[in-house]
């Protein structure tokens, strides 16, 4: 393909994607395909001669579409969102034009410090302390990791390689692995499966704690399972609290968990993957109070702000700890010797290699600007709240929790089956997509507001639709 075909090529794909955006609407949410269908149509081996990019364009039409579920339709519902916007599409197109890997300051300058300068933006628009910001005085900083599981996960090592320095300094005469197996990590029943398998992965025991009737882990809580800990001979080393759970979107309280794991002298990681982005509007950061406790905070900007996956944005206190956890040396892996100010990112991470993903934080936050982005997050809220408003109005549903962001959970007064059946008969037709959750033991169904198209009339039509199924369900029941 020459310089040329590629025009073409990108010029058509720009259009084609257009005008799916566009024409979202005709599109059911969710395919009409059963399993290996795709294996059926297309070869089982790669082409032995060069095609033209035509029939990939077709191919990708007749084959890749219908297989498609359409996140970004009005009435996908499911899960939280994820992030799209033609901001952070050409973002990405130019990251990929440029196809660099920034795993160090010289490995392309631009890179490293476009990262630091946009993590410094999004840090100051959700009014994170200055001591997680690069530009503050202190040791802290942001980095774009590639998921919450990462940085969740990058946050246990961290604290895992710290906890074990600190007791070593205590007990030089011991071997630092004896204390691995006595390390415990803590967070509540509550939260997303990625903190859990972040234990799995990071061979830590992972408490999940009960949380209290609203789904938030309480700070007396973790204190007495620590308690516990300790007086078994364990080592209590890292917490993970919520800001936004993935089942109801529960807050838990930092002002209670954050003393309990400063006593302790515990890392403090909080999960605000979908409802961080809220903080950007000053009228919700009272829910991240006393957020200063925090060792470590994640807010994924391909869920809730319109960033194309993947951007996910850590911010640490103290960006030595990290540093020190991850730093391995190597000749040919030239670095700047620790300077914060400008950090070399492969010691922030796992991977060595990195994507310029500054990029697309950086074409969304210019494109938007932060009223752009504030408005934003203000509309889904409303949306929500509107269709908290239609379900309210008819008695046969009841809303259960309050509705929190952009996350409304309902269900049928007359129980967890009908509830089921209702989300399986709506999940059939394909014409409005959500899935369930649990609430104080009852089923009940999760409706997000996910995509950006979605209007007051997208979710008079989703209502209207659940509103049918439910009549159909009691009408086959007389
Ligand atoms: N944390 C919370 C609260 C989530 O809701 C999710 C995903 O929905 C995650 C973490 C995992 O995010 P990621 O897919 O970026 O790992």
């Amino acid at each position: 393909m020459d310089a040329q075909e590629f025009r073409e090529f990108g010029k058509e794909v720009i259009d084609l994607l257009a005008d799916y955006v566009e024409n979202i609407r005709d599109r059911d949410v969710l395919p009409s395909v059963d399993p290996g269908y795709l294996q059926k149509m297309l070869p089982e081996e790669p082409p032995e001669e060069p095609e033209h990019w035509k029939e990939i364009i077709k191919d990708f039409n007749d084959a890749i579409m219908p297989g498609i579920t359409h996140w970004h339709s009005p009435q996908f519902h499911a899960f939280y969102p994820t992030g799209n916007s033609y901001a952070s599409i050409v973002g990405n197109i130019l990251s990929d034009g440029l196809a660099v890997v920034g795993f160090s300051w010289m490995a392309s300058p631009a890179c490293t410090e476009l990262e630091v300068i946009t993590m410094n933006w999004l840090g100051k628009l959700l009014g994170l302390p200055e001591e997680f910001l690069n530009c503050s005085s202190g040791p802290g900083g942001g980095v774009i990791q590639g998921s919450a599981s990462e940085a969740t996960l990058v946050g246990l090592l961290v604290a895992k390689d710290k906890t074990i320095r600190m007791h070593q300094k205590d007990n030089p005469d011991l071997d630092g692995d004896m204390f691995k197996p006595k390390l415990v990590a803590y967070t509540s029943d509550q939260c997303n499966s990625s903190v859990e398998k972040a234990g799995l992965l990071g061979s830590m025991k992972m408490r999940l704690l009960k949380a209290d009737s609203d789904g938030r882990l309480r700070g007396d809580t973790l204190a007495k399972a620590m308690e516990e800990d300790r007086a078994q001979g364990l080592i209590p080393c890292y917490v993970v609290a919520n800001l936004g759970t993935t089942g109801t979107c529960a807050f838990d309280p930092l002002d209670e968990l954050g003393p309990v794991c400063s006593e302790a002298n515990v890392w403090l990681h909080v999960d605000a993957a979908y409802a961080g982005a809220a903080f950007m509007c000053p009228e919700y950061r009272h829910l991240m109070k006393d957020i200063e406790y925090a060792d470590s905070i994640v807010v994924n900007a391909h869920k809730w702000m319109p960033v194309n996956f993947d951007c996910s944005a850590m911010w640490v206190k103290n960006g030595y700890d990290i540093m020190r956890a991850f730093d391995v040396q190597r000749i040919y892996l030239d670095d700047m010797k620790n300077n914060m100010k400008i950090p070399d990112y492969r010691h922030w991470q796992m991977p060595l290699g990195r994507r310029f993903r500054s990029l697309k934080l950086w074409t969304v936050m210019r494109i938007y600007g932060a009223e752009g982005l504030r408005k934003h997050i203000r509309t889904q809220i409303s949306l929500a709240l509107h269709f908290a408003k239609l379900v309210r109005a008819d008695d046969r549903f009841l809303v259960e929790p309050e509705p929190c962001m952009g996350l409304v959970c309902f269900r049928l007064k007359d129980g967890d089956m009908i509830t089921k059946q209702l989300l399986d008969n709506l999940t059939k037709k394909k014409k409005v997509f959500m899935v369930a959750g649990s609430f104080r033991t009852r089923y009940v169904i999760r409706f997000v507001i996910c995509s950006r198209l979605t209007t007051e009339n997208d979710v008079n039509y989703s209502w209207s639709k659940i509103k049918e199924e439910a009549d159909i369900i009691y009408a086959d029941k007389v």
